[in-house]
């Protein structure tokens, strides 16, 4: 209730040309050389006077907070946490407009996305997308974490299972590694971050260290109720139900809306 609440304020203060976040986002910003970020022209930067300036304040009979202050402090924040992200250059400032679905599927994964978009953060179930490669699973999975960090600075991670995770963790125990001894803060990262993708899930044959290892972070943001998207090239009704003796797949059930997403290759239009 509360945070529904928090959005009726939020959506109040701001218009719609800006989807009421008052940020402006701009996915071309590399090639227009303009900002990623800019706060929106119809219902901030109308009201600000201190021209951009940090810390963003003003001289009005004493000092005080431009009116665009609260925007450009949280377009800042939301630049630095995208910057850490983890998520792959060719994914990045992607948003849902440019999500083309192919398929029924795919209209019905876009749509979920779309929902999930506009109700963050009162969102009760997080995604699980599984189906063959090559059908925009990664895509739309870092569309959301794109947008949901954009519009709302709230700190989002992306890891693949298939290349690095677990060699990340593993290369903590070793003496000579510059991240020996941080295993623990590494899990911790990924287990309290607000919203994690999980990419490529369950698409390796687990060692028992890798399953509980998996398990560890499933469950640890199971407890904290935390907004997680898995992708999968494998039904996790059928291939979950063997690892981590079929735990993990409890909590996958109850944490995350189970979609498909089959259909042609996505990949070559990229
Ligand atoms: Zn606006
Ligand atoms: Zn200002």
């Amino acid at each position: 209730m509360q945070k529904r609440h928090e959005l009726e304020k939020r959506e109040s203060r701001y218009c719609a040309f800006c989807d009421h976040t008052g940020i402006i986002r701009n996915p071309y910003y590399e090639q227009a050389s303009g900002d990623a970020m800019s706060p929106c022209p119809r219902c901030v930067l109308n009201r600000c006077s201190c021209g951009g300036e940090d810390p963003y304040y003003i001289f009005d009979g004493g000092i005080k907070e431009c009116p665009c202050r609260e925007t450009r402090m949280k377009i800042d924040q939301a630049k630095e946490i995208y910057a850490r992200s983890g998520i792959d250059k060719k994914y990045r400032w992607r948003f849902i407009n440019e999500y083309e679905s192919r398929n029924k599927l795919g209209e019905a994964a876009k749509s979920a996305a779309y929902d999930i978009i506009r109700r963050f953060p009162d969102v009760d179930k997080g995604l699980y997308l599984w189906g063959n490669p090559g059908t925009g699973k990664t895509l739309l999975s870092t569309i959301i974490l794109t947008e949901l960090i954009t519009r709302h600075a709230v700190e989002g991670r992306y890891i693949k299972i298939s290349r690095g995770f677990f060699q990340r963790i593993r290369s903590t125990f070793n003496v000579e590694s510059v991240t020996y001894g941080m295993g623990n803060a590494i899990e911790k990262e990924f287990a309290e971050a607000d919203i994690l993708v999980v990419d490529d899930f369950g698409t390796q044959r687990d060692s028992p260290w890798e399953q509980e290892t998996l398990y560890n972070l499933v469950d640890a943001r199971y407890e904290a109720e935390k907004f997680t998207i898995f992708t999968s090239n494998i039904n996790p009704l059928k291939a979950l139900t063997e690892i981590a003796g079929g735990r993990i797949l409890s909590r996958i059930k109850e944490m995350c809306r189970i979609m498909e997403i089959t259909g042609p290759d996505y990949r070559d239009r990229l």
